[in-house]
């Protein structure tokens, strides 16, 4: 989004270019609109009244189809000198890794997310591992059909392949925390998006390799890491207190 807030420049998983989005909004309308992406609105919400509430420099990360980053530093949403600062999941952090649709190749949301949950647990399935056996029978045996969704749900009620694949997943999380980390130097991160209801089972592993990671580590204060409080309403509370108080937004 431009930093006016009144454009979307470019978004990878949908097909607007230079979409004035506002402007459409407000003539079908017939109402003021504020625009906002969702990952500052869901982060806007954790900050006051979720997960996020009395830290002045906020880093919210949202796992789902792709991962979604946003900033709120003391008091507002940062959004950088052109609007589209908290692309985190476009950090290349894996250089000749998968293909992304950003079109780069290795971005962290090729590892870290719902997506990336749901393509490695389909490779599994497909490698004939034993291992695999729950995983195909939650599919009928079509592994195409198999979900992040799906491996979370399985995870959850113990089945050790999906644990091992949410690990993995958290892993990847915590070693592009890091990498943050050594940039924004915020108080906490706050991870929110469908792939948090793993919980522990992903929050865990992302901690750890966080720690292990962290530039100057055991020299200097490490940011917590939390789940989100508001879970999927995040964005829509963030929204509408947003257009309340709009001015908070930099732009
Ligand atoms: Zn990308």
């Amino acid at each position: 989004m431009d930093l006016a807030g009144g454009t979307v420049l470019f978004s990878p998983h949908l097909a607007w270019r230079n979409e004035p989005l506002r402007e459409n909004l407000q003539r079908l309308l017939r109402r003021p609109v504020l625009l906002t992406n969702d990952a500052d609105a869901a982060a806007w919400a954790e900050w006051r009244f979720g997960a996020g509430q009395g830290e002045d420099r906020l880093v919210c990360i949202t796992l789902g189809t792709g991962i979604g980053g946003a900033m709120v530093m003391d008091g507002r949403v940062e959004r950088g000198r052109f609007g589209v600062a908290g692309e985190f999941g476009h950090q290349i952090i894996m250089p000749g890794g998968h293909r992304c649709e950003c079109g780069n190749r290795g971005c962290w949301e090729q590892y870290a997310s719902g997506n990336a949950l749901g393509r490695e647990a389909r490779l599994l399935a497909r490698s004939n591992s034993p291992m695999a056996q729950d995983l195909l029978a939650a599919v009928d045996g079509h592994p195409e059909a198999i979900t992040g969704a799906i491996v979370t749900e399985l995870a959850l009620a113990g089945d050790p392949a999906s644990r091992e694949l949410i690990e993995e997943v958290g892993e990847w999380l915590g070693l592009g925390l890091a990498n943050l980390a050594a940039a924004l130097d915020p108080g906490l991160f706050v991870i929110g998006g469908g792939l948090c209801s793993a919980g522990d089972l992903l929050v865990e592993p992302a901690r750890k390799a966080f720690a292990r990671n962290l530039t100057g580590r055991g020299f200097r204060p490490a940011a917590g890491i939390e789940l989100a409080a508001l879970g999927p309403n995040a964005g829509l509370i963030g929204a509408a207190d947003l257009s309340r108080v709009s001015s908070r937004v930099r732009n």
